[in-house]
């Protein structure tokens, strides 16, 4: 969560300077709520089964982690707001999306309506860390590996322990406040 308000924060950056806007509080504030937005689903899951994390909790990407959807949205959004509000959204959203493909938990679905297959970067079919590797399940085979490799504790393990991704996530974030620190002095 603490990586993807940082995304939001350097796109706010990258938009300020891009589209030569000032880096206002509400450009940063819709620019990380706009990074933070398709996890809505995670509270949603949480609320259902009455649970945070686990296992299987790549289930909650099921509502909301869906990219072109985001970019079919972004289209309207340009119409309605102008190009800057399209930029904000549709890069701030995809940026969870690449985080979601390379961190945490078991890729999305990249190309859903059209395809149900779940992408995931950095990871073996097995769901192991590689850093050359990059994988595509079927909704059965990610179940199957979930089932397997899945570890209930995922939360704890990785944000409360010293976890490789969870560092990275953590240098990103102070990174972007950094970033920011830096831009509004
Ligand atoms: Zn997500």
């Amino acid at each position: 969560m603490h990586a993807d308000i940082g995304l939001g924060i350097f796109v706010a950056l990258i938009a300020a300077k891009l589209f030569g806007v000032e880096l206002s509080g509400q450009l940063i504030g819709l620019s990380v709520l706009f990074a933070l937005l398709p996890d809505v689903d995670f509270l949603v899951h949480a609320i259902m089964y009455r649970k945070i994390g686990g296992k299987h909790a790549h289930i909650h990407r099921d509502l909301f982690h869906y990219p072109l959807l985001y970019c079919a949205i972004g289209g309207a959004i340009a119409a309605l707001f102008g190009w800057l509000w399209s930029f904000v959204f549709v890069t701030a959203s995809l940026a969870h999306f690449v985080h979601d493909s390379m961190g945490v938990g078991w890729g999305i679905k990249w190309l859903y309506p059209f395809s149900k297959n779940i992408f995931k970067a950095l990871s073996d079919d097995k769901g192991n860390l590689s850093m050359c590797g990059s994988v595509m399940w079927n909704e059965a085979e990610l179940q199957k590996v979930a089932d397997e490799k899945g570890n209930e504790h995922w939360i704890r393990d990785i944000y409360f322990r010293w976890h490789p991704i969870g560092i990275v996530e953590g240098v990103l974030f102070l990174a972007s406040l950094g970033a920011l620190w830096f831009a509004l002095r």
